[in-house]
């Protein structure tokens, strides 16, 4: 039976998958699991099954790239999706609202190591569409270093954690990382003595140690209900997931200023950002400047391969980019290439860029004089703090990353 549209195949994503498909067995949930297996093994975090009109393309997203994999004929492709249904415990029958569910996989086998999945399916004009997401990818949450920090900043980070009260804010875009730093520390702070409780609107990832608890404003437990009980429960270290409205801002206000140490994340494109962004939530300069303790804004790159990157001419594009944001651009620079290793791709995993803002007696009197986020960066730049975009060209320069990663992430950062 050849009913494998093998046109997009990208074969060495696949190599437990493609086989399977090929063959007759269809055993039940067998190519659910193979299609898992292979995504795991390709390191990806989100495995998406997008229906067309003639086919149901698979795609991968691997170090933050959507990548295809494959094309598969109308019926497998159903066939797939309805076995993630019932790993899901879905609904079988298509709703017009988006449907979600988990599951935990490998199943039933205690002891080994569990990877948790959130499977969401939507119904498009062509059929369902469905994403899957692994929960808790394997090389995260391991030390602050592996962040990619660097020492000073790992230093800036530790000694917040070793003071007591005041805030510590991660900010950038959706998709820069921020989550996944906030989890390093989390991960740190279990190891120790510390009491440490988390609201958040969703849990993203469950960490055995700490107290978690979900939002549910259906239920009445909103940022202020969920903040006034968390505080009952005496922590040391509170996380409050996202900053994002008047409530969460105020809610986050109210532990730093309880004297408990307080962490969570803000949309704002760089460090001194966070300032007018916490004034647009209503904060006043006086209540910003007791309580900001420590900032940290980063961007997300992806890693070049060790085994086959390559240094070679600086491309003219990158020469003509850093020539007009006043950067010297050096002879050479490191180019992805491909091999083995990595998939073909020339990068293999992903690393923040960062910048680590401990504000100081200065930066406090600037923000109670309501001084502008211009004014707040050149004083940074006058005490010499590591930016981003600097950081990002030691990390191009080091063969990190690639300047042209870089350049993507430069092109949103202001000068
Ligand atoms: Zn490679």
């Amino acid at each position: 039976m050849s009913d494998l549209t093998t046109r997009h195949a990208t074969p060495h994503l696949l190599p437990t998958l493609l086989p399977l498909l090929e063959s007759a067995a269809q055993e039940e949930g067998l190519e659910a699991h193979a299609l898992l297996e292979d995504a795991l093994r390709a390191r990806a975090s989100d495995i998406h099954l997008d229906p067309h009109q003639e086919s149901l393309r698979v795609r991968l997203r691997i170090d933050g790239r959507v990548i295809e994999a494959l094309r598969l004929d109308v019926a497998t492709g159903a066939r797939l999706t309805n076995q993630f249904k019932v790993l899901a415990r879905l609904n079988p029958v298509p709703s017009l609202a988006a449907a979600e569910g988990s599951f935990s996989w490998p199943p039933g086998e205690e002891g080994s190591e569990e990877t948790f999945l959130r499977v969401t399916a939507v119904s498009c004009v062509a059929g369902e569409k469905m994403a899957i997401r692994f929960l808790a990818p394997p090389d995260t949450f391991r030390d602050i270093l592996s962040l990619g920090v660097g020492e000073q900043g790992a230093r800036g980070l530790r000694r917040w954690m070793d003071a007591t009260g005041g805030m510590l804010l991660v900010a950038g875009p959706t998709g820069s990382g921020k989550t996944t730093t906030l989890y390093t520390l989390l991960n740190q702070l279990r190891l120790g003595e510390s009491h440490v409780v988390t609201l958040e609107d969703p849990v993203e990832y469950e960490i055995p140690g700490i107290n978690q608890i979900q939002v549910d404003e259906a239920s009445g437990l909103d940022f202020a209900t969920g903040t006034r009980s968390l505080l009952r429960l005496d922590p040391d270290y509170v996380l409050i997931g996202e900053i994002r409205d008047p409530d969460s801002a105020r809610a986050a206000l109210n532990v730093a200023g309880s004297g408990r140490s307080l962490m969570g994340t803000l949309h704002s494109r760089d460090a001194v950002g966070v300032v007018s962004s916490l004034r647009h939530l209503g904060l006043g300069d006086a209540e910003i400047s007791a309580n900001l303790g420590l900032v940290v804004a980063q961007r997300l790159v992806r890693r070049l391969c060790e085994h086959c990157r390559e240094r070679g001419a600086l491309p003219e594009r990158e020469r003509e980019w850093l020539g007009a944001m006043g950067v010297a651009p050096p002879e050479q620079a490191w180019h992805a290439v491909g091999c083995r290793r990595c998939d073909g791709l020339g990068f293999r995993g992903r690393t923040g860029v960062f910048e680590v803002w401990q504000p100081t007696d200065e930066d406090h009197g600037l923000i109670l004089r309501h001084a502008d986020e211009a004014s707040l960066r050149r004083a940074l730049k006058a005490r010499g703090v590591t930016l981003m975009l600097q950081d990002g060209l030691t990390k191009a320069d080091q063969g990190v990353t690639t300047l042209r990663e870089v350049l993507r992430m430069g092109a949103i950062l202001p000068g």
